[in-house]
């Protein structure tokens, strides 16, 4: 008999196609009538194409968002707010992006269309993370959740091919660790599985033939279904992980992802049947880590953290603080094994079924 479960859904107004963005006119008007356009410096391109398809709705930009989201960029937003008398917010790029029109919507109550043109996912949660004097705190709150989310499968064509891979195995892991949280459901187990799949249809053709829209859209819509499963369940060791990695010594957010990620899995694997059986399916096979490891070797991302900079003196500092703060997890935390895990991922090693057996 099937247990008993909680599901609960997001509520989003959530427009996805191929040029999409047509109707961001119409879409705003919905929720204000004086817009403040929110973008990162790098895209103030396409932050000023959005502004112009605004037209009379259109009342300030803000082209200042960046990483980690600190307060004093908050700040200075929450001036163009007030200035222009602010009623609604457009915003367009990533997760950094995105972490600011939140900020802005943290302190305003103000309602957000949000246009995604990464796979981080951060449009389907109600999570803000916030930077103060360097100190990261996070938060969860509905009123950070975006109204409007306008997925236009065109505006990722500009996402460099590695971006777009090591982003998509960034969203790939919240589907994954959705399939064994302690809060899955079998709704949420659905829309993991189909996440998982578009997005492995999607990645290889994407770093080979970026400008292929099918493959585009598979990575979109899959990045956009696992981004629901971020929003809809708890995360366990690979987060914790990343968290750890991330913080401890400054690496980037999707890369570091990306390479833990088969380490996780690998991890977790035994522990976890039902999970394996559905990535199974979404990846067309066994091997399932493996499988996941050449996605980013054969796209030429990085695999191995000390590529990205870590120390190899820092395994030991991560393998410590991992264990300081003990996680939810399927598979109990094994200071050996873990200490193999972070070691295998500084060092770029292919995990698969027996790298993590005991
Ligand atoms: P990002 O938003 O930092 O973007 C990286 C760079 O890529 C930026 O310069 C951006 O302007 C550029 N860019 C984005 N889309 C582009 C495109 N289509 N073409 C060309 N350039 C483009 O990176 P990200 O990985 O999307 O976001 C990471 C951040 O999001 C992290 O801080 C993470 O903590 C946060 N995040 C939050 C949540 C949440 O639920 N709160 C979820 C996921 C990620």
């Amino acid at each position: 008999m099937m247990d008993s479960f909680v599901y609960e859904g997001l509520p989003a107004r959530v427009i996805f196609g191929h040029g999409t963005l047509d109707r961001v006119a119409d879409e705003a008007a919905r929720l204000g009538q004086r817009v403040l356009v929110v973008s990162t410096p790098e895209q103030t391109g396409a932050a000023g194409d959005l502004a112009r398809r605004l037209g009379g709705l259109h009342a300030a930009t803000f082209s200042g968002a960046t990483m980690h989201t600190p307060v004093e960029v908050t700040d200075r937003a929450m001036a163009v707010v007030t200035d222009a008398r602010i009623d609604a917010i457009v915003a367009l790029g990533g997760g950094s992006t995105i972490g600011l029109s939140k900020a802005i919507a943290l302190r305003t109550d103000l309602p957000q269309l949000v246009i995604p043109t990464t796979y981080a996912g951060s449009e389907m949660t109600r999570i803000i993370g916030q930077t103060e004097n360097g100190l990261k705190t996070t938060q969860v709150t509905p009123r950070v959740l975006p109204e409007t989310v306008i997925y236009d499968v065109d505006l990722t064509l500009t996402l460099p091919p590695l971006m777009s891979v090591t982003s998509g195995l960034n969203a790939m892991a919240h589907a994954v660790e959705a399939l064994y949280a302690t809060n899955r459901n079998p709704i949420i187990d659905m829309i993991a599985e189909s996440g998982i799949a578009s997005l492995y249809r999607g990645l290889p053709v994407v770093a080979r033939e970026p400008g292929n829209l099918e493959a585009r859209a598979n990575a979109l819509y899959g990045a956009w279904l696992c981004a629901i499963c971020l929003g809809a369940t708890s995360v366990a060791l690979h987060h914790k992980l990343c968290h750890v990695l991330g913080g401890s010594f400054n690496l980037p957010h999707a890369e570091t992802h990306a390479i833990v990620l088969p380490h996780a899995l690998a991890y977790n694997a035994p522990a976890v049947r039902d999970a394996v059986a559905a990535i199974k399916r979404a990846l067309g096979g066994e091997g399932i880590a493996g499988k996941l490891f050449d996605v980013a070797r054969d796209a030429g991302a990085p695999t191995a953290l000390r590529d990205l900079g870590m120390p190899e003196d820092g395994i030991d500092r991560a393998v410590e603080i991992t264990l300081a703060n003990p996680y939810d997890n399927p598979r109990p935390i094994d200071p050996v094994l873990i200490r193999r895990l972070i070691a295998n991922a500084w060092a770029g090693v292919r995990p698969d079924h027996s790298t993590y057996a005991v």
